[in-house]
């Protein structure tokens, strides 16, 4: 995270902006119908970012516009200070993209594409922020240092896909789209990809967006979660904040003579401190939890489909029960 002082220090030809991205009404229609009718929010500066929505919800759409890749309907959108529709070269070297594989250069090595791919930033340099970003280092950075010299096609899925996040940083981007980042990884190599997401943020001060399936990898790497369904920004906070927003509710779980008890309060210190009062050193294996992030981004998404909030709600409370 940046804090106001360091912004105000540091000085680039490029334009330095807090809010890295920012959109306004952002619309969308294929045909007649329309996907995107009304989407906003902003990103700032060192944000770890996730956009989740169900199947078909506009997320690539909203990804691809932010890229510059896709033509909005309507609505004023800026990335980088810049309207990605218009958006030349020099602003195209400051945004990193990982799309969902690299298919290509199958025969080249691993240091050799990333040198190749490198000189295309060196005229995009500036002082405080050196392009294209050390080969050498980039490769240890992404733990692919053993794998350097081999053939691409010689690489696992899990290199692979270390590989394009390796590519969508050897420009040193100040803004990072990860689609699908983990897909096909193991455990530990996902574990190694988390830690670097929050790498590149803290130390490099990478603003990262990222659009995944995971909400598991949401929770753990996302400063800020956006809910996209039906065209709209439904959710819009960490996953605790949406969790209490959404249930107002912590779950409290324990036992008692070897019987297993659940309940959903609004209120879990009081109700704890009742419980211990009641039953003293009875009580065992006490345990507080909020919604899971799962719980909350399916009870939003139901009470848009169903626009039934209340509903939704008498729902979650059976689950605590
Ligand atoms: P998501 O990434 O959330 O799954 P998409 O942005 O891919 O959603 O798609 C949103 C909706 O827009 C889907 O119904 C999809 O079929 C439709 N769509 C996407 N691209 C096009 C296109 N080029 N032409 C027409 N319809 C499209």
């Amino acid at each position: 995270m940046v804090t106001e002082l360091d912004t105000a220090a540091s000085s680039t030809a490029a334009p330095v902006v807090d809010e890295v991205i920012e959109v306004r009404d952002l619309r969308m229609r294929y045909g007649a119908t329309d996907v995107l009718s009304g989407v906003n929010f902003k990103v700032r500066r060192g944000e770890v970012v996730t956009l989740l929505g169900p199947n078909g919800a506009g997320k690539t759409t909203t990804i691809e516009i932010l890229e510059g890749f896709r033509m909005r309907s309507a609505g004023e959108v800026t990335v980088l200070g810049i309207d990605p529709a218009t958006g030349g070269e020099q602003w195209r070297a400051r945004v990193g993209v990982v799309l969902q594989s690299w298919r290509d250069h199958a025969r080249w090595r691993v240091r050799e594409l990333l040198v190749h791919l490198g000189r295309y930033y060196e005229p995009f340099s500036t002082p405080e922020r050196r392009r294209p970003y050390d080969v050498d280092e980039l490769i240890d950075t992404v733990g692919l240092h053993e794998r350097a010299d081999h053939k691409i096609s010689t690489l696992s899925g899990g290199e692979r896909r270390r590989l394009d996040v390796a590519i969508g940083l050897v420009g040193r981007p100040e803004l990072l789209f990860l689609d699908e980042p983990t897909s096909g990884f193991d455990p530990q190599a996902r574990r190694d990809f988390h830690d670097l997401v929050h790498r590149l943020s803290d130390l490099e001060d990478t603003t990262i967006m990222l659009t995944t399936h995971d909400l598991d990898e949401a929770e753990k790497l996302a400063d800020r979660i956006l809910i996209l369904a039906g065209g709209r920004i439904v959710a819009d906070g960490s996953a605790a904040q949406l969790a209490r927003q959404v249930t107002g509710q912590a779950e409290v779980r324990w036992s008692l003579d070897g019987e297993h008890f659940v309940h959903a309060t609004p209120d879990a210190t009081s109700f704890v401190r009742e419980l211990f009062a009641q039953h003293g050193e009875a009580v065992g294996d006490l345990e507080v939890s909020l919604a899971t992030l799962e719980d909350t981004y399916i009870e939003l998404v139901q009470q848009h489909e169903t626009g039934h909030p209340q509903r939704a709600a008498i729902a979650f409370e059976e689950v605590g029960r």
